[in-house]
């Protein structure tokens, strides 16, 4: 705080007049937009190039393999996985930038939790080869939600659950309903996370280093975006986890039974 008056004291001790001006504070802030407004310019901007690669990557893709280029056919097709992971980055940057403005639209509708939850499982069961998913679904009804935002929620649990378990195979995606609350875990068996850092994985750009067997790619952003989301459909999210053992995520959901 800097004070805009010297004396704002009268001789008796009153104060006369307190002009406080929060430079620091107004100065943060104005960097963190300014950082937020680049992110979105940036990401934004990468966008239509990569859109546009995929597009000719997707059509070369089918000429070869049409013309018998099996061989071709299967390095455009890395490249293209390569695109998509890309536009997912993208994506997780254009998604910071609109949280972090209050620019998330959410477009609810009531759907079955648990269907959603299998068709998003069904599409990430071609992304490992090791892995196993396994159902452990119990009746959890009706939510009224954004569909695509929960979908995309819970891709984020499972692609982490994979990543962070290179040297297991079993992932359980479990669900349950508990009082007005339909329940979501993915476990993994992964390398788990340490007790003091298990708060700390919802931060933005936050990411547990040490690892020294292995690498893992990654923004530090999912936990944060899936977290952010949960929160404002009314929900929470949180881990357990042993380190070396593995991790369960978790999130709830309100349910609308009647009653409530
Ligand atoms: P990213 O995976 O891109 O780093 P996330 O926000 O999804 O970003 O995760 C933040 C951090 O939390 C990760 O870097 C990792 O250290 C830790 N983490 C997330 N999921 C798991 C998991 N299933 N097992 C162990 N650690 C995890």
């Amino acid at each position: 705080w800097h004070l805009a008056q010297a004396h704002p004291f009268t001789l008796d001790g009153n104060i006369i007049k307190w002009f406080g001006t929060n430079t620091d504070i107004d100065e943060q802030k104005q960097l963190q937009r300014q950082k937020d407004d680049f992110l979105g310019i940036a990401s934004h901007e990468l966008k239509t190039p990569v859109t546009s690669i995929k597009a000719y990557a997707q059509v070369l893709g089918a000429m070869l393999t049409k013309e018998g280029e099996h061989k071709k056919a299967q390095m455009v097709l890395r490249m293209d996985a390569q695109v998509n992971r890309l536009t997912n980055l993208i994506g997780d940057l254009l998604d910071v930038t609109k949280i972090n403005s209050g620019r998330l639209q959410f477009n609810k509708v009531w759907f079955d939790f648990n269907q959603v939850i299998k068709e998003t499982m069904d599409d990430l069961k071609h992304t490992t080869q090791k892995h196993t998913l396994i159902e452990k679904f119990t009746e959890t009804g009706k939510i009224y939600s954004d569909k695509d935002r929960i979908s995309q929620v819970i891709t984020n649990l499972i692609t982490n659950a994979i990543k962070y378990s290179p040297h297991t195979d079993k992932i359980i995606v479990s669900t349950r309903l508990e009082g007005h609350e339909a329940i979501v875990c993915v476990q993994d068996f992964g390398i788990g996370i340490p007790e003091d850092k298990k708060d700390k994985v919802f931060e933005q750009f936050y990411r547990v280093s040490g690892n020294k067997q292995h690498t893992f790619p990654g923004l530090g952003l999912g936990l944060y975006i899936s977290s952010e989301i949960v929160k404002r459909e009314g929900g929470r999210m949180w881990v357990n986890s042993i380190e070396g053992k593995g991790a369960t995520f978790c999130f709830a959901l309100p349910v609308n039974d009647g009653t409530n």
